[in-house]
């Protein structure tokens, strides 16, 4: 398999909860490299469509192709345990990865927070604990990330610092990444593709053009458009 293929691709795919058509022939595909964000109002479909890249919901209609074993590290929405279960941050991660504690703090040096190691999960900030859910999907050796509002409940300036590791993470380790996100002018940089959904795909392309486009406009406001204008994309890295 050439370099370029996509690591993973979805095509045409559909799924319904009852009568309520949740995802409407959605295609996508992410290659190594590449930084995909998916955007759209609530309930357009968005978790759903990483939980069907996931594996963790089978499509309707359409077909997922992807590289033969491919390693995906995952970052949830929300912490998938009791918040109140007495964890530190390297038991935590002990759970995810039978590599050992040299890997654990290889990993939180990696997402810049190697001081957590015995930190309580209750007792991290938000950007903390966020970092260390990637630690934790990097501790998988991944070659496609997928987050799903990954600056979730953290500060204004630690978003900024978040969206900044996760494209460094890519440059560094050549990751191809998909993630939900609702801070549009703040993913907009690193961004490759984006992709409007709303049940269906509204519209996808490079960030200016999807500033641009109509149905985003209408979805999003046009002063969000114009706030995107504002932060124009900046592509410091090659494709091969
Ligand atoms: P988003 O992430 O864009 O907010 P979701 O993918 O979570 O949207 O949900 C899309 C729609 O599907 C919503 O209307 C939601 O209520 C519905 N939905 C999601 N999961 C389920 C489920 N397990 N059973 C029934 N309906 C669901």
């Amino acid at each position: 398999m050439p370099a370029s293929a996509p690591l993973i691709e979805g095509k045409d795919l559909a799924l319904s909860y009852g009568q309520q058509l949740v995802l409407d022939r959605v295609s996508l595909k992410v290659s190594p490299g590449e930084i995909v964000t998916v955007v759209g109002p609530n309930g357009a479909g968005k978790t759903t469509l990483l939980k069907i890249l996931l594996g963790l919901a089978l499509p309707d209609a359409g077909r997922i192709q992807s590289k033969p074993n491919l390693r995906i590290g995952y970052v949830p929405q929300k912490l998938d345990i009791a918040p109140t279960l007495p964890l530190s941050a390297k038991r935590f991660l002990q759970m995810a990865a039978p590599q050992g504690n040299r890997a654990i703090e290889a990993a939180l040096k990696r997402v810049g927070a190697p001081k957590v190691l015995e930190t309580p999960l209750l007792g991290l900030s938000g950007g903390e604990l966020q970092r260390v859910l990637l630690a934790r999907a990097l501790l998988r050796n991944p070659e496609l990330l997928v987050l799903d509002e990954p600056v979730r409940g953290v500060d204004l300036a630690g978003q900024a610092d978040l969206y900044e590791l996760i494209a460094d993470l890519r440059k560094q380790m050549g990751l191809g990444v998909i993630m939900v996100s609702h801070d549009l002018h703040l993913v907009m940089q690193a961004t490759d593709e984006v992709l409007c959904l709303n049940g269906h795909v509204c519209c996808h392309g490079h960030p200016e053009a999807v500033s641009r486009h109509p149905e985003f406009v209408a979805l999003f406001g046009p002063r969000v458009a114009e706030t995107m204008a504002l932060y124009p994309h900046h592509h410091d890295h090659v494709h091969k």
